[in-house]
């Protein structure tokens, strides 16, 4: 057995009870095949038996106290996965679903994606399974400050950032940002993510919706295609999802689509985004609002996962992006798509395409880009909001718009040249996983056993 295939084989032995984890693995060590067995140093510096582990990993209680006067506990986390870069850098995710394999997949997966943003940032992720959806302020607030309660000791602005990820946004960054200044009686760039008046920097809120339609933009121009009267299928309502729209919307394309938990919304004449903003933003409540103020639109409820499908994909369209959560874009969808001659899929959320979908698309030579190169434009900015921090000056928006866009096209070009280099000019996943890792690889044996 070789290389990569027995570091797989021991993970799953090892935990069988870890599938996104695992799913993560599989992706990426599986494309970074060609790359390790054309160079032993890799092996020879045991590289992959220590990418695959955590640095360090926390895990915590968080009790809080709910609007009842009734003591609640979740769990808290945060896996620093590889400081090579920089300081562990990525958000912090808060849904029920969360739990040490879902933090573990979403960690790896930032290592290698913040090796392609050029910064220097290493890879970290955490979270709690504590739902936001249907608590108050206060009770957000309370979480929050007894999340920090344990979280301060961990990070610094230059040991570990966290940011955002699902259920984590600008509130909730607040929260955190205030208990952790006063436990520490420090003002620094802890977090990322802040807001505008405090630390925050302009187009933090829109980096990953927009780069994520700045890297389509390029895959399609490499093929002499462009965004102009497209139509496109986005999934999610959250950050990446609303600020995928706007992006489509200002580069010419008609975005339709847009779904929750509960639903998704089928506005053929194109989502009306300052409704979506409205509803999802200032009121936080749930896409079937939509059909009331657009009694055209088509509401389906839940997407019925269970009959193996996500509605969203069943929408005729030239372009796709994912951007809700993990796997929501099974082989099933991948044909339907493609049946319905879809060109090109972003992946803005984080792991959204099943390996067998992934697959699916890698076969039929679209324009097929994985997360962490389409969705790096978030942590990017992360970055750029850490460097505005670290000089105590902050740039305007069409500054830090233009460094995002330049950087989104640095990673297509990367990935884009090492997919060449490997004679599989349309796979960007083994383009972005090689990229990625070299950087991190060498410089992990630059920086000795450690
Ligand atoms: N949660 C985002 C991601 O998946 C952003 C992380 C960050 O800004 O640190 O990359």
């Amino acid at each position: 057995m070789n290389y990569t295939q027995t570091i797989i084989e021991k993970m799953k032995e090892k935990y069988p009870y870890q599938p996104f984890f695992l799913q993560a693995l599989q992706e990426i060590l599986g494309s970074l095949k060609p790359e390790i067995e054309r160079n032993k140093i890799y092996e020879e510096n045991a590289i992959l038996e220590r990418l695959v582990v955590p640095e360090r990993s926390i895990a915590f209680r968080v009790p809080w106290v709910n609007d009842n006067g009734k003591i609640e506990v979740n769990m808290g986390y945060r896996i620093e996965f590889n400081s090579t870069l920089g300081p562990y850098k990525g958000g912090l995710r808060f849904h029920p679903s969360v739990n040490e394999d879902i933090i573990k997949f979403l960690g790896f997966e930032q290592i290698l994606k913040n090796s392609l943003t050029t910064l220097a940032m290493g890879g970290g992720k955490g979270g709690s399974d504590f739902d936001p959806k249907g608590k108050s302020d206060n009770e957000v607030m309370r979480f929050c400050q007894s999340f920090m309660n344990e979280l301060y000791r961990h990070i610094g602005e230059r040991t570990d950032v966290p940011a955002g990820d699902i259920g984590v946004g600008a509130r909730e960054i607040g929260y955190l940002f205030g208990q952790y200044k006063r436990l520490t009686n420090v003002f620094d760039g802890v977090l990322t993510g802040k807001g505008l008046k405090w630390g925050g920097s302009l187009v933090r809120k829109e980096a990953t919706g927009y780069g994520s339609v700045y890297f389509a933009k390029a895959m399609l121009e490499s093929k002499g295609e462009g965004l102009e009267g497209k139509i496109a299928c986005v999934s999610g309502s959250g950050n990446v999802a609303i600020y995928t729209i706007e992006k489509l919307y200002s580069l010419g394309a008609k975005p339709v689509s847009a779904s929750d938990s509960k639903g998704m919304i089928y506005d053929s004449e194109g989502v009306d985004l300052a409704l979506l903003k409205e509803l999802k933003e200032v009121q936080r409540v749930s896409l079937s609002e939509y059909i009331k103020y657009r009694p055209n639109t088509k509401y389906t409820k839940v997407q019925d996962y269970a009959k193996g499908r996500n509605e969203v994909w069943s929408i005729p369209c030239d372009l796709a992006f994912p951007s809700a959560t993990q796997n929501e874009l099974n082989a099933l969808d991948a044909k339907t798509l493609l049946d319905n001659g879809c060109m090109c899929v972003s992946e803005g959320a984080n792991m959204p395409c099943t390996l067998e979908a992934t697959e699916l698309f890698l076969q039929a030579k679209i324009c097929y880009a994985p997360a962490k190169a389409s969705n790096a434009g978030g942590v990017a900015t992360s970055g750029l909001e850490m460097s505005q921090n670290a000089s105590m000056s902050s740039w305007s928006f069409a500054e830090v718009d233009e460094k995002l866009q330049k950087i989104m096209k640095g990673i297509y070009e990367s990935a884009s040249e090492v997919a060449k280099e490997f004679g599989e000019e349309h796979n960007l996943v083994l383009g972005a996983n090689i990229a990625g890792f070299r950087k991190v690889a060498m410089a992990m044996i630059e920086q000795g056993v450690v």
